[in-house]
């Protein structure tokens, strides 16, 4: 297939050629076009991992939260079974939350989050909360509401957060049974 796109690439340029409408491509131009779109398309994957995994982690805190919320401590087993992940992606994403300081980690007591992991963990669930009550405010239904507000919670500009709460705030003052 790429053979064929590039072959195809070289017949317009001969046809552009026979015209004289453009300059031939100069040999040694193509391997550079080429590896600095391939450099860019490294970058943006990467980007993008980059970015799940900060989702991941995010979603990790606060579900840790969550459970010491209810129960006071939080094991491996309940965030595998509330994430619906692995035993092995959890022991892995743990150990990354462990290392750059969200998390503690004592074999009897479990799981608990540090001063940090927990100002990220309200940080996520005030945006969770926020998103939520816009969604459904402006017709969304609960379910559908809270389903998107979990993926969007991640991306959200702080100024757009302060703009939209100050939206809420303004409904809800002007129609108090929203
Ligand atoms: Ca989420």
């Amino acid at each position: 297939m790429a053979l064929y796109v590039l072959d195809k690439t070289r017949r317009r340029n001969k046809r552009q050629d026979d015209s004289l409408i453009a300059e031939p491509i100069k040999k040694e131009d193509e391997p550079n076009i080429r590896s600095i779109n391939r450099l860019e398309s490294i970058r943006h994957a990467h980007n993008i991992k980059k970015e799940e995994c900060t989702d991941r982690m995010e979603d990790y805190l606060e579900v840790i939260y969550e459970l010491i919320k209810q129960k006071s401590y939080a094991t491996s087993a309940d965030i595998s079974e509330s994430l619906n992940v692995s035993s092995p992606s959890v022991t892995k994403m743990v150990q990354r939350l462990y290392d750059q300081g969200y998390l503690n980690y004592e074999k009897y007591r479990g799981i608990s989050l540090t001063q940090q992991g927990t100002s990220v963990a309200i940080d996520i669930h005030n945006r969770h909360s926020l998103l939520t009550e816009f969604l459904i405010m402006i017709g969304v239904n609960k379910e559908i509401a809270n389903m998107d507000a979990e993926g969007i919670e991640h991306h959200v500009h702080p100024e757009t957060l302060k703009k939209l709460e100050e939206f809420v705030r303004i409904v809800k003052k002007k129609n108090p049974k929203i």
